[in-house]
């Protein structure tokens, strides 16, 4: 066997991609390695959101042309790097073997089949979606107690400060069918929730079994009934896109946990029509005041940029506001910075990068009060937590709430991939501390 050594970098669906990459090379001889350093293969699973991600990546792949002048090592770039620089990654490095976009990746086996025959370069870089989840291989890899499962791809709404569009192409839809293959057989290899992954998951529109068009809500109410599933999630969703249906789905099913990453961007409608986001703060508000209401306990989570070209001392009080007046479980902030390619990387107004800084910082304070009153909330409270992994010390299980919360429970590892009723009793920065319902009762009798 030769040895696979996949570096990721970014969001969920790049660690789903990066999962059936593996699987994908499997049948042709490598395994994968946690190591470069006995790797004859490396693939970097780019990611395209940070600032300056092409040079980060060009500076790796110095890193690697002088492991490469020691030994033989293929060298792949994938994902939205890939997609974004193209044909320029084979010009300015010749080192890398093969340039493979994120809708071309099933094509891997056959590149690598291509450069080992004739030698050279390989490139692919369009998006043909279909084919792609048409060719993956079937026998998902356990994907663990928690699973990701990619159901949409690529976005039609070109917010004005993302590459999400030109990298990862249209809005594509797997069919409900194909999901559910997959589900049933991740459940089957011991997952007890999957999160179901998408640029834009509440857009889906996929077909359903009925030859019909089956919406995210559809979907999720099919996929509640495998047996053995206890738990759906969904990321990333657009405000435009949470339909009465899918809202509706927070009420009525089960399995749905209580937890929603809903992007507002900004607070301000001056700067979300800049951004082109398709929605107004009013609008925002109200579709919260709808999920709260079907579902009251539901924790939200949401994304901030702050220092969008233009955007006044005014808009960014906005977006204080917003956050004051929604109040978040969680949410990620940045400074805005420029994607080349993208619409407001041309913008004239840029911001200063000290004003951007100060915004930020009062921004993630604001957040981090949220957060930690969110948190310090559950302490008394019994949580159905389902763990994953063992924690650090002896006996320790490091498991989820049902709002996404890291809980760190003693004496619990025997419960791994289970779900147990905890007593919160502790809030750390990132995580919380508990006891299994049984351990709280007997304390509290002697
Ligand atoms: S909806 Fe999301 S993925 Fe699509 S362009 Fe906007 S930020 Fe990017």
């Amino acid at each position: 066997m030769k040895k696979l050594f996949i570096k990721t970098y970014g969001c969920q669906m790049n660690v789903y991609d990066s999962a059936r990459m593996a699987e994908l090379l499997a049948p042709i001889g490598f395994c994968p390695s946690d190591t470069l350093d006995d790797a004859d293969m490396v693939i970097l699973n780019t990611c395209h959101i940070r600032e300056k991600a092409a040079e980060k990546i060009y500076s790796e792949l110095g890193r690697l042309r002088q492991q490469k002048e020691k030994r033989k090592l293929t060298i792949a770039v994938a994902g939205c790097v890939a997609q974004a620089e193209g044909a320029e990654i084979i010009a300015r490095a010749p080192q890398v073997d093969i340039v493979v976009g994120p809708q071309s990746y099933h094509r891997l086996p056959e590149m690598i089949a291509r450069i080992a025959r004739s030698g050279g370069q390989a490139l692919e870089t369009e998006f043909p979606a279909l084919e792609k989840f048409d060719a993956l291989p079937n026998d998902a890899s356990p994907g663990g107690v928690s699973a990701f499962l990619t159901v949409q791809e690529g976005c039609d709404k070109f917010c004005s400060f993302c590459v999400v569009p030109y990298t990862r192409g249209p809005e594509y839809s797997r069919t409900v069918a194909q999901i559910e293959a997959e589900a049933v057989r991740l459940v089957a290899r011991g997952a007890k929730e999957l999160t179901l992954l998408g640029q834009n998951v509440n857009a889906y529109r996929g077909e359903g079994p009925d030859g019909k068009t089956w919406s995210l809500a559809d979907l999720l109410g099919r996929l509640a009934n495998i047996d053995g599933l206890a738990r759906l999630r969904y990321m990333t969703s657009h405000p435009r896109d949470m339909s009465d249906d899918l809202i509706a789905a927070h009420r009525d099913l089960a399995q749905l946990m209580p937890f929603l990453h809903l992007p507002a961007q900004s607070g301000s409608d001056s700067v979300l029509r800049a951004m082109n986001r398709g929605h107004s703060v009013a609008e925002y508000r109200r579709t919260i005041d709808r999920i709260r209401a079907a579902r009251p306990d539901i924790a939200l989570s949401s994304d901030f940029i702050v220092g969008f070209p233009g955007e006044s001392d005014a808009d960014f009080a906005a977006t204080l506001a917003l956050v004051r007046d929604v109040g978040f479980a969680q949410a990620y902030s940045f400074k805005y910075s420029r994607r080349p390619g993208t619409p407001a990387a041309a913008a004239r107004k840029q911001i200063p990068d000290g004003v951007k800084e100060a915004r930020l910082q009062e921004l993630q304070t604001a957040l981090g009060e949220q957060r930690a009153a969110f948190d310090t909330n559950s302490v008394g409270r019994v949580l159905e937590v389902l763990f994953e992994k063992a924690g650090r010390r002896a006996g320790q299980a490091i498991g989820r709430s049902p709002y996404l919360q890291a809980v760190h429970v003693e004496n619990a590892a025997a419960h791994i991939g289970a779900i147990g009723r905890v007593h919160i009793d502790a809030v750390f920065p990132n995580s919380l501390k508990g006891r299994l319902v049984a351990e709280h009762e007997k304390a509290m009798r002697h």
